[in-house]
């Protein structure tokens, strides 16, 4: 049996305790991995601790070469990590790549570092006094990444926290964890030195363990909401930054101006591409007026249409759920939307693939007139089940995103700017959409949600990545010429 081992200070580390690593598109297992105690946990964050003096003093310049280096060969591998991605998820080989090139567009966005830590700097703020700012790492930085995008939600944060000068420690997802490994065997081909970038495999145990760790300066969380919450307390109350993004229920508000066709084909491949395990899935149609009938008609059209297979084969638009408890999760939860009301419009859940018997399939789900008490509607299902809510104004919808608990993505379909710009005020939603489904931004903006999606104050990425990963030093200085006087005890203010 393949065996994942950690990655500490540039050395494959063995491991006490294993779980196993399932394909989704068979049910087999395929490997082991290590599941981190505290001393391998501590073992890794000294490796970075150690790793960190030298890496802060080199040069932005080499920082940057080197990002440029890893860059190259993300691309050269893509389809490498692609194939790995898809056996140990389940998703399709072009998500898997698509995933792989917004991951990459973060590490682009970190070549720039020098740009991106140039401080500020003010010539005679005082008579003979100058004023600069300037920013440092902050030191060992952790990553905590949920299963769904092994390698673009760990991009999210390595890259941007490396090239500001700090060690990193990642702890993936111990669902799918190969690429990690992978990352970590370009970022030494790459030159990066021994212990700059650690990979701890595990479960929540190696968590705390970063979580509890005098060591760890900051904590980067990617995962569901209750988890994200706990990684914020404990994080924050030793002493930690921590930005710890949590789950979705993204709406999708369907105004009757809107080119229904266009939406319908959006909303479809943003509702079950990845088998609907994005955290910018959409998961909830808000139909507002006479939208409703004919966007259910065509959605029902698009959702029967999907082609569901593994991963791997060339013909496959939806690969299965990560795991049995997934599927099953899923196939629960259609059943408790029907008896509690809901209209199921299409009902795939009986799909079967060829040759796959083991595999975790489940087909698309569109369950129609579903109201906010259901559960399919009030949970973050993180399957391909995709709600129809109706309501009769835009007034009404933005209440209804308002009033979720989640504040990911949203997304507004219409043909007047006027609506558009009324729905982008009004939403208290991070991330927002026009006529675009997924709204992730570039990597040169800043990725987060609002409300239960986000606990911390900082977004990953972008701007707010390099806030995130640095702490800024001002510094007043004056070079005294003329002979010294009597000391001068008032407040000093500027002359
Ligand atoms: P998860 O919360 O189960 O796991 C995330 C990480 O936390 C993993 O590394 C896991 O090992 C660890 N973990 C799990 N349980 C823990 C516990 N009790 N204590 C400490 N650590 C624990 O999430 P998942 O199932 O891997 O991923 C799916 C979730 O992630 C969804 O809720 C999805 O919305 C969310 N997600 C959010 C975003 C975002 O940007 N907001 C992006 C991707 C995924």
């Amino acid at each position: 049996m393949r065996r994942i081992e950690h990655v500490i200070a540039g050395q494959l580390t063995s491991g006490t305790r294993w779980a196993p690593v399932f394909n989704p598109a068979t049910g087999a297992v395929q490997a082991e991995v290590a599941l981190a105690t505290a001393a391998d946990v501590d073992a890794a964050v000294s490796a970075a601790r150690k790793a960190f003096d030298a890496w802060r003093d080199t040069s932005q310049t080499r920082r940057a070469r080197l990002m440029f280096a890893f860059r190259d060969l993300l691309e050269k591998h893509e389809d490498t990590l692609a194939a790995l991605i898809s056996d140990e998820h389940g998703k399709v080989l072009d998500d898997a790549r698509g995933e792989v090139i917004r991951g990459r567009e973060v590490v682009e966005f970190a070549c720039g570092i020098p740009t991106l830590l140039k401080g500020g700097y003010s010539d005679q703020v005082s008579t003979g006094v100058d004023a600069y700012s300037f920013r440092e790492p902050v030191g060992v930085c952790a990553g905590i990444t949920p299963f769904n995008f092994p390698v673009m939600v760990p991009l999210w944060m390595h890259p941007v926290a490396i090239a500001c000068g700090n060690t990193f420690v990642l702890k993936p997802s111990e669902r799918d964890p190969s690429v990690s490994n992978v990352i970590a065997e370009m970022y030494a081909e790459a030159g990066l030195p021994d212990g700059v970038f650690n990979v701890v495999h595990g479960d929540r145990v190696a968590v705390d363990a970063l979580l509890d760790h005098p060591d760890v300066a900051a904590v980067s969380f990617v995962g569901s909401t209750p988890v994200a919450r706990h990684v914020h307390q404990r994080g924050t109350a030793a002493g930690k930054r921590v930005q710890a993004l949590g789950g979705a229920k993204n709406h999708a508000v369907v105004l009757p101006d809107a080119d229904l066709e266009d939406a319908a084909r959006q909303i479809t491949a943003a509702a079950y591409g990845s088998a609907g395990q994005r955290c910018m899935a959409i998961s909830a149609v808000v139909a507002v007026g006479g939208a409703a009938d004919p966007l259910v008609e065509r959605l029902a059209a698009h959702a029967a249409a999907i082609r569901v297979g593994p991963g791997r084969s060339a013909g496959s638009e939806m690969g299965p759920v990560v795991t049995a408890e997934s599927r099953d999760r899923v196939l629960g939860y259609a059943a408790r939307g029907e008896r509690a009301g809901a209209t199921l419009v299409v009902d795939r859940r009986d799909t079967t693939v060829d040759g796959h018997p083991d595999g975790y399939f489940v087909g698309p789900v569109l369950l129609d007139g579903v109201t906010t008490d259901m559960d399919v509607y009030t949970d973050e299902i993180f399957g391909p089940v995709l709600v129809v809510l109706r309501v009769d104004s835009l007034d009404e919808a933005v209440d209804l995103v308002n009033s979720n608990p989640y504040g990911n993505g949203v997304a507004v379909f219409t043909g007047s700017g006027e609506s558009a710009r009324r729905f982008q005020r009004a939403v208290t939603v991070g991330m927002i959409g026009i006529n675009v489904p997924i709204p992730v931004p570039m990597a040169f903006y800043s990725f987060g949600g609002w409300k239960a999606s986000l606990f911390g104050d900082t977004h990953v990425h972008g701007p707010e990545g390099v806030s995130f990963y640095t702490r800024a030093k001002a510094v007043t200085s004056r070079w005294p010429t003329g002979p010294a006087g009597r000391a001068d005890l008032r407040f000093p203010t500027a002359s």
